[in-house]
């Protein structure tokens, strides 16, 4: 009875509302504009992007209640410096200072949810947001996840440390969405982070069933929705202006139809939102290239309605998002807060699980993330020489150049039809060439930068003059600098490819280094070099290999162990009945792991410290899709439809054993059929061994190789251990926190609707144990039965959808992937204090840089004590250095100042900004994971960075840069239970100068300024 009473109160409150007012309607003009999809950012500049801006431009200046709201912000900085006119910026300036124009998340692209990296996702919207915080001093305060593949909780967890006010998603489950439609819940408040909670929570709008475009359908017409611009044409513009599909012009005629139409389709969303409210979106896919036409039939429409207001119950004007959502803040009503569940992964009906995009072109996925890791190491890299050598020969904007197109490619790649991998492949190729074209730039940076001497007037070469390949003065000497990208110390295991069988290693001392020569997995006529490299954080060494035609010895040979395999031959599975006959072990300090000689497969692992032996077997599996249309769901780039289990994906099994000192090799390789000549997929497992004190030996490194594939199929490594785990999982939102996954039951679709995305680590566990992957890419993972894994690694697809094959949607990716996967198997204390600097140090591998020889010969530095390296830098080991680069923006960190340089109209052209240093810490650990390392930590920054600089200054800043965080003040919606929020409630008292205290899971960024010239 209470409860109905309840209900009936607040039921008579919406009625009251409503009855005096008519509903507010918020018509927000926007264009969604993909960056990439099914046309290259070039084709898309030409045939529609470009007309958005310069037409939306003019068509503000005509009248003052227009609006428009600009997103994706590559295609508006391509347009402001290359197309816009100086009077086209002049009228931007004017729209933006007067909110008439108004940009909405700021980020490069509309980054996906699902298998982006936080790395990634801080950085697109750094690059944006610095972009329009230097260009007009204003900072996006509201998102607009409209087309996302699901959502992720990390996400709002970011926009709030980004400063943000309000968040919107629009892609979630179809039947939840339905339930929270019907039940107003349809807006909430966010708390994504289970650590953060309110500290970092925000509201969040999910939009109705209409999403982001206008209703298609209008009763009176053939043409579609509201839309009098057409539809863009492809490859150009039609030189008369007249687009096909445009819709019937607004005239006497028409102006009831259409008003009849626009305030039925107001009223049926007004119902699914507690307040009077009505967010229209306007626009939908590439819109707004011919802007005139769209406001001179809005216009008259929308004056019709508000004469009729009275008989229509409806108002209706032009906004922005954020008047749109301040009309929500300030209408009091007290909303209810929502943990950190996900919305991960996402339907959009009962056979259409987007769950396939989770693994579709693993290759570009791979791409995507290593030019990330590489382009972290470069900034860090850049940081530290430009600190120490203001005046260094590197020259800078040479240097920044690089930097910024790299920034550029990961930045445009992390779109939500990007690192997806649901473009057409002619977009594919684009961001392919875009990220190595830039990788390339980065690495001749990195090159110059790791020749940088310990005092710089032993630089051995300037960009520009140095030709590539010089690193070899004599064809049997070959030099390297291995650089540590993170602030942590290291004994690192490097695989340099070589082409001679034997080789010695010496450090910058000269002093022989161990290491390990053997045939490569991969190639008859190349060698793997495994050298352990012992690096401070943020430190790099020099190295000389020293090769030899032939045996060699003494001379620092014998720090060199030569490791030869043993073969087994190949075993067809369908012998392999009987198992466990014939074990052969491998074992190191943490593990035993045993190898079925009747399988070549996997038997188990002993995992030594517990005493605990793991039945545990390994092995590829494929789901045969289906491509027709006609016989029933398909799996394409975006959805998997399993059409039935999954069957085995090969015949018979082939083993070759490595035993060395430094890694034990198992090459395993699976063929189709018993007959091939050639494997289609492998797993080349390293075992390290246990040596020195830093040297972790859990980790299992996997390298798998597949395909190339049969066509409609998709493949997955399955590990199927005797853990009890009732079919849950635990997968990470973009490598930020780990979700729970529990095995959900549905009418339809079940196994695909239990894949979740991947992106850097999974685990699953018993009481006792945890089996733990991480990745150097996304995948797609789930737990079909107790106890196992699957990662769905590639997949190979081809379908007669009519869609697809208009667009190009295809996915015949005939590629072979590579992808590597930590395994680790421990007990869940221990697990869970290594998992996340396992999966960082994974994306963080040491960097390997070929170099020219010295000046100086090896023996004349070795007679002078060789060149020191450079002062390590290192943090504890619960937090980690996030980022460390130079941004180059500049703009006053007082804001008043900033506002008044940018009103001034003066120096539109500002110099990069070299002295300003942007750091990021975050705290890895969840409260309450571990009782040690999940404390807050207080570091001394003068101290951590010494080794760097002497820090003169820091400044504390929103997760972007923009704000200072001390003025950052972000609205406080009201909540149920209305918790108070105080950001401070984890540090103890005031702070020293230079000290913070960095709580679980806070990620704080600051801008350091050094003394110059420090060395
Ligand atoms: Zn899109």
């Amino acid at each position: 009875m209470r409860h109905f009473a309840v209900v009936l109160l607040f039921l008579c409150r919406c009625c009251a509302a409503g009855q005096n007012e008519p509903i507010q309607t918020f018509v927000i003009p926007h264009s969604h504009m993909d960056v990439g999809w099914v046309y290259t950012v070039q084709e898309s500049m030409h045939a529609y992007a470009a007309n958005v801006y310069t037409s939306v431009t003019e068509e503000l200046s005509k009248a003052a209640d227009r609006r428009f709201i600009a997103v994706e912000q590559e295609f508006f900085r391509l347009w402001w410096d290359t197309v816009a006119t100086s009077s086209h910026k002049k009228q931007v300036r004017q729209h933006v200072k007067e909110g008439r124009l108004e940009f909405i998340i700021g980020g490069q692209v509309m980054h996906d949810e699902a298998v982006t990296d936080l790395d990634d996702d801080i950085l697109q919207m750094t690059e944006g947001h610095g972009f329009l915080y230097e260009t007009f001093g204003v900072r996006p305060q509201f998102s607009w996840h409209v087309d996302p593949f699901g959502a992720s909780a990390t996400t709002p967890v970011l926009f709030a440390l980004a400063g943000f006010n309000a968040h919107l998603v629009s892609r979630i489950d179809y039947d939840r969405k339905d339930a929270m439609q019907r039940n107003k819940k349809l807006q909430f408040v966010w708390r994504g982070s289970p650590t953060l909670k309110e500290k970092q929570q925000i509201f969040t709008h999910t939009m109705d069933q209409f999403s982001y475009c206008t209703p298609s359908h209008l009763p009176f017409s053939n043409s579609s929705g509201f839309y009098w611009n057409g539809v863009a044409l492809f490859p150009d513009p039609p030189k008369d202006g007249v687009y096909p599909n445009m819709s019937l012009p607004v005239t006497e005629e028409t102006v009831q139809a259409y008003a009849k139409t626009m305030v039925e389709n107001i009223k049926l969303r007004a119902a699914w939102f507690r307040t009077n409210h009505v967010l229209w979106p306007w626009g939908c896919d590439k819109q707004f290239y011919n802007s005139s036409v769209q406001f001179n039939n809005m216009d008259p429409l929308m004056k019709y309605i508000n004469q009729n207001s009275k008989d229509l119950g409806v108002t209706v004007q032009y906004a922005t998002l954020s008047e749109y959502f301040q009309a929500i803040y300030q209408s009091d009503v007290v909303w209810e807060p929502r943990g950190s569940e996900d919305f991960l992964p996402y339907s959009t009906e009962p056979h259409q699980a987007w769950t396939g995009f989770y693994a579709s072109r693993n290759v570009l996925k791979g791409v995507a993330r290593q030019a990330s890791s590489r382009l972290h190491a470069a900034e860090s890299l850049f940081a530290r020489y430009r600190v120490g050598f203001p005046d260094g020969p590197v020259p800078r904007d040479w240097a920044l150049e690089r930097l910024r197109a790299l920034r550029w490619a990961v930045s445009e790649v992390q779109h939500h039809d990007g690192i997806t991998g649901t473009e057409s492949p002619k977009v594919a190729d684009m961001y392919l060439q875009h990220l190595s074209q830039a990788a390339a730039g980065v690495d001749e940076l990195l090159a110059a930068l790791a020749l940088l001497p310990h005092s710089p007037e032993k630089t051995a070469s300037v960009p520009g003059t140095r030709r590539r390949g010089e690193g070899v003065r004599q064809p049997l000497e070959r030099h390297v600098v291995i650089y540590n990208p993170l602030a942590w110390n290291a004994t690192a295991v490097v695989n340099v490819t070589v082409s001679f069988p034997t080789a010695a290693v010496f450090d910058n001392v000269g002093k022989p280094v161990r290491a390990q020569i053997q045939r490569s997995a991969r190639s008859n006529v190349t060698y793997d070099l495994f050298i352990v490299a012992e690096l401070g954080g943020l430190q790099h060494r020099r190295y000389l290999i020293r090769f030899s035609e032939e045996k060699c010895s003494g001379g620092g040979c014998d720090w060199t162990y030569e490791a030869e395999g043993v073969t087994f031959e190949r075993r067809n599975i369908r012998d392999g009945r009987k198992t466990g006959r014939r074990l052969l072990p491998v074992m190191n300090g943490c593990y035993e792991l045993m190898f079925d000689q009747d399988t070549n497969l996997l038997h188990s692992i002993t995992h030594l410290q517990e005493k605990r032996r793991v039945r545990m077997t390994q092995d590829f599996w494929q789901y045969d899709a289906n491509g027709d249309i006609k016989s029933g769901p398909i799996s394409d780039n975006y959805i998997f439809s399993a059409n039935g289990s999954a069957v085995r994906a090969y015949e018979a099994v082939e083993m070759e054993i490595v035993p060395g000192r430094i890694v034990t090799e198992i090459r395993q390789r699976f063929y189709r059929e018993e007959g091939d000549k050639d494997y289609t997929y492998s797993i080349t497992t390293r075992v390290p061994e246990c040596f020195g004190r830093r040297r972790p030996c859990h980790r299992l490194e996997q390298t798998c190789s597949l395909g190339p594939l049969h066509l409609n199929t998709e493949v997955v490594l399955r590990t199927s251990s005797c853990l009890r785990t009732n079919r849950t999982l635990y997968t990470d939102d973009n490598g930020y926190q780990m979700m729970k996954r529990t095995h959900r039951k549905f009418t339809n679709n079940t196994l695909a609707r239990n894949y979740f995305p991947m992106v850097r680590a999974a685990y699953i566990q018993d009481d006792v144990s945890r089996l733990a992957l991480v990745s150097d890419r996304a995948h797609g993972v789930s737990s079909q039965a107790d106890g196992q894994l699957e990662v769905m690694l590639h997949r190979r697809l081809r379908n007669n959808l009519p869609w697809n094959l208009g667009y190009n949607l295809t996915l015949d990716d005939s590629s072979v992937a590579t992808p590597t996967l930590w395994m680790t198997l421990g007990s869940i204390g221990v697990a869970s204090q290594l998992g996340q600097r396992d999966a960082v140090e994974l994306q963080h591998r040491p960097v390997v840089l070929p170099i020219d020889p010295p000046e100086r010969s090896w023996q004349e530095e070795e007679a002078r004590g060789g060149a020191p390296p450079v002062r390590s830098v290192v943090l504890p080991p619960n937090l980690h250095l996030l980022s460390l680069s130079i941004p180059g923006w500049n703009y006053s960190s007082d804001h008043d100042v900033h506002l008044r340089h940018v009103n001034s109209g003066e120096d539109l052209h500002p110099e990069p900004d070299y002295d300003r240093v942007l750091l990021r810490i975050m705290h890895l650990f969840e409260e309450g994971e571990d009782p040690e390392l999940s404390k807050p930590v207080a570091i001394n920054l003068k101290h951590v960075l010494q080794g760097i600089g002497e820090v003169k200054k820091l400044e504390e800043r929103s997760l972007t840069g923009t704000w200072d965080i001390s003025r950052l003040q972000r609205w406080k919606w009201k909540t149920a239970d209305d918790l108070k929020t105080n950001n401070n409630s984890c540090r103890s008292g005031g702070e020293e100068p230079f000290t913070v205290t960095i709580c679980a899971k806070e990620i704080r960024t600051f801008f350091v300024h050094f003394a110059s010239g420090n060395f």
